[in-house]
């Protein structure tokens, strides 16, 4: 018997190779059609005005924090139970994190405690992350930084295909960030993207990453600004827009392998609210006890059945830890108490379920 993986990539070389076939015998392997059409499939997709493409969200947080003037010294405050990239692009460029203890049922933002924070900080952005690429709670934490004039981003890195009252991930937040790793629900490999609604941060984006370039007179750019390169290629590009095409079945699909296996195994799911569309990139459970939660994971492993924790309490990671000495009590618990189970269309949900069960006897 093979290992039942976590996840696996919704990619089809079939699908791909007439078009990649194409880039092939163009030889143009960068800003062509590939590119421009996954762009714009994007912002149809999402319905946000503006998107970008990047080489991952740790490259579309860092320069979005750059398109806000985000300097060193900065309060930045943060979703505390994320991956680790989330607060790096912070401490990259010497801003402070205020670190936000997360909703213990739905594993997102805590709208009270960014408000105390708000209150006692001069906080500049918030960084919410749709954890597992769930929203719930994100209208609560766009009125507030309405209220307080700060501005939003929101580390969509699992978020793509969500919706949140009807609206998609991506046309919400001030600048929404997604990636495109191999561990998501839509991969290119390594890759990214930014969208946003305005129009002044597109033109900013537009330029910083193409090396501070516009466009003149024939192709020959004009360097206005100084910039960077986190441009995505043609082959990645083209990678993304065809599993877009798809990308709602496999939601449905998702949401079907979750509920059946939800309602066979004896765990907590992460609640999703009801005006939220969960994309379900990660199914995360809370165990009640961390030494049971690593049982089971150990357990799983040697039915050849892989498992992970759920991620991480930033603030309790030892960079973080020995250098802010900051606490939050509900992402500490989640650090040592979730786990994710596999899910994707092969799987057989009964052979889960009844080891998951036979664990617990
Ligand atoms: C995966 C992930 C990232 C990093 O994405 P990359 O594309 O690998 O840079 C950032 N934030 C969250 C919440 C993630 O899950």
């Amino acid at each position: 018997m093979s290992t039942i993986k976590l996840i696996k990539p919704y990619i089809n070389y079939e699908e791909i190779s007439a078009d990649l076939k194409k880039i092939f015998l163009s030889g143009q392997l960068t800003k062509g059609e590939n590119v421009n059409f996954f762009k714009k499939s994007l912002s149809d997709y999402t319905g946000a005005k503006f998107t970008h493409l990047t080489t991952s969200a740790t490259t579309a947080l860092s320069i979005s924090l750059k398109a806000l003037n985000i300097k060193e010294g900065d309060h930045i405050a943060v979703a505390d139970f994320s991956f680790p990239a989330t607060v790096n692009v912070i401490e990259d460029i010497g801003a402070i994190p205020v670190f936000i203890d997360v909703c213990i049922e739905t594993y997102n933002m805590s709208v009270s405690h960014l408000r105390k924070s708000l209150n006692e900080y001069d906080i500049k952005a918030v960084i919410f992350v749709d954890t597992f690429g769930n929203p719930s709670g994100l209208d609560k934490i766009v009125s507030i930084c309405k209220e307080y004039s700060v501005k939003l981003i929101e580390d969509a890195a699992c978020g793509i295909g969500s919706s949140l009252n009807n609206q998609k991930i991506g046309n919400i937040a001030d600048i929404t960030c997604f990636s495109f790793h191999p561990r998501k629900l839509l991969t290119t490999g390594e890759g990214g993207a930014i969208q946003t609604n305005c129009e002044e941060l597109d033109k900013w984006f537009e330029i910083k990453l193409n090396h501070g370039a516009v466009s003149m007179i024939e192709d020959i750019p004009e360097f206005v600004d100084f910039g960077f390169n986190f441009r995505m290629s043609e082959i990645q590009a083209l990678l993304g827009w065809k599993q877009l095409l798809k990308l709602d079945e496999i939601i449905k699909e998702r949401n079907y392998i979750h509920k059946n296996l939800t309602e066979k195994i004896p765990l907590k799911s992460q609640k999703i609210l009801d005006n939220v569309l969960h994309n379900k990139q990660s199914l995360v459970y809370t165990v009640e006890s961390k030494v049971i939660r690593d049982n089971l994971i150990k357990f799983l492993k040697e039915k050849q059945i892989e498992s992970t924790i759920g991620t991480y309490c930033l603030s309790g990671t030892k960079y973080y830890k020995e250098k802010y000495n900051a606490k939050c009590e509900n992402s500490t618990y989640l650090q040592a108490h979730t786990i994710t189970l596999p899910c994707y269309k092969a799987i057989d949900i009964d052979l889960v379920s009844s080891e998951i069960n036979s664990f617990f006897k």
